[in-house]
């Protein structure tokens, strides 16, 4: 590893990656140390079986016509379907709303969303929970669906977070997978893999990071890692890191966003079934999204989020795949479990060793720490990674922006002291 360069960047994923790529044509010399064995981080694709890519972490470029991976998908060949083409539909009790029942259940997420804009617009940070209406049949619905978008529940984040995401409702998924592309993106930044940082010192003019892999001098850090990690003090920062700072990771924790898949036999639904599905059985009190062969590939892949994503995540692989198992017999019969396989793949974010969670949720009356965590500490040890976005945290390209911001502070700082 190359010593006494101007930046040491901790973590490969799409922040850490992004910064080294705007370092490297802005002429900074840097070190990449990411602790796992690979890079991406959240961003992480693996095949289900030859030419069935499944994304384990991130899968949808949100708020397209604003996110740059599209250009990157565009520039490396990778292909992505444009919304609107799904036949979604929501199973409820045993059969599909029907037309009166659907328009019903759109209205109420419309009157929700205005309830959360509004207070946002007044500066109110109350809890989801409190502003939508919890009478409605449909209410677990939409609980749910937060409970995807953010991570946590309705209840752990407020209006102010929630409507500072700018988005512009494209979300595209990457056929290839997400992870991949990040991969095929960032194949040429040089990265030490295994170096898990434990401690990062402030020198007399710089910073010494120690890693599992040998200590590095820099004339500054730049810290990617997820709130969760940052909160749970496995790097030791000397001096300690501000408890201002320290609050800032606190109040802006990972929840839990989990996929579970299983391999097919073939894909057995013929086209213009529905293959998207929100369904909720009779006894169960959260819903459960399943897409039955997406992109024309045989398996099927369900979610979970928040505190039920939490405990499915703890009562083990084999109950989250008879989880999902026993959804689809719900929607689709019977006859579709005989074409499951033994092939399953199963995430695991908040036990996930580097990264403690899925992604970041700002708790009630916190939307503004978002700003205090990605403020840099003595010009010497900066932040980056999607906590650190003002509007599109919790993403993959909130993380490539933040990255840029970050190199673009370091920049400054060091042709201040040239
Ligand atoms: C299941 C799931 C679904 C998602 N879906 C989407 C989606 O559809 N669209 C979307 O845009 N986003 C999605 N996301 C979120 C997106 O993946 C993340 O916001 C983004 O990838 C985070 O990038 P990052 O660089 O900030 O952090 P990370 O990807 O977590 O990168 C940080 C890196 O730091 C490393 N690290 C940790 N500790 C140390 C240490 N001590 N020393 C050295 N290295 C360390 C980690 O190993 C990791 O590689 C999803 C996430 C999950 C989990």
């Amino acid at each position: 590893m190359t010593d006494n360069v101007d930046v040491v960047i901790v973590g490969a994923g799409s922040a850490g990656l992004s910064a080294a790529k705007t370092a490297a044509g802005q002429g900074l010399t840097f070190v990449v140390v990411e602790a796992s064995h690979r890079i991406g981080g959240r961003a992480y694709t693996e095949e289900f079986a030859q030419g069935q890519p499944f994304d384990l972490g991130c899968h949808w470029m949100h708020s397209a016509s604003l996110n740059p991976f599209v250009g990157i998908a565009d520039k490396h060949g990778f292909n992505y379907r444009k919304d609107g083409d799904w036949v979604r539909g929501v199973h409820h009790h045993g059969a599909w709303l029907d037309e009166e029942q659907g328009k019903k259940f759109d209205a109420l997420a419309e009157a929700n969303n205005k309830a959360i804009a509004a207070a946002a617009e007044a500066g109110d940070d109350t809890p989801i929970s409190e502003l939508i209406d919890l009478d409605s049949p449909w209410a677990a619905y939409h609980a749910y669906w937060f409970s995807l978008g953010v991570s946590r529940d309705i209840d752990q984040t407020g209006a102010v977070d929630v409507s500072a995401y700018n988005d512009t409702d494209e979300n595209w998924p990457v056929l290839e997978g997400y992870g991949a592309l990040v991969a095929a993106w960032a194949s040429d930044v040089p990265v030490t893999l295994n170096a898990a940082v434990d401690r990062i010192g402030l020198t007399a003019d710089g910073v010494e990071v120690e890693t599992s892999r040998g200590t590095i001098n820099g004339r500054t850090a730049l810290v990617t890692v997820s709130t969760n990690i940052l909160s749970s003090g496995r790097i030791v920062f000397e001096p300690g890191l501000p408890d201002w700072k320290m609050t800032a990771a606190q109040e802006l924790p990972l929840g839990v966003h989990n996929r579970i898949g299983v391999l097919l036999d073939h894909n057995p639904l013929a086209g213009g079934a529905r293959d998207f599905a929100t369904v909720m059985r009779e006894d169960d009190e959260v819903p459960f999204a399943i897409e039955l062969g997406p992109y024309g590939y045989s398996y099927a892949v369900g979610v979970t989020g928040g505190r039920f994503g939490s405990w499915l995540e703890r009562a083990g692989r084999a109950a989250s795949v008879e989880h999902l198992v026993e959804n689809m017999r719900a929607v689709w019969g019977s006859d579709i479990v005989k074409h499951v396989t033994d092939r399953v793949i199963v995430t695991a974010w908040e036990g996930d060793l580097w990264t403690l969670g899925s992604y970041s949720a700002a708790t009630p009356g916190n939307a503004h720490q978002r700003v205090e965590l990605a403020k840099p500490i003595d010009d010497r040890i900066f932040f980056a990674g999607e906590a650190t976005s003002p509007d599109f945290f919790s993403t993959c390209h909130g993380a490539y922006f933040s990255g840029i911001r970050a190199i673009d502070e370091i920049s400054a700082v060091l042709s201040d002291k040239a």
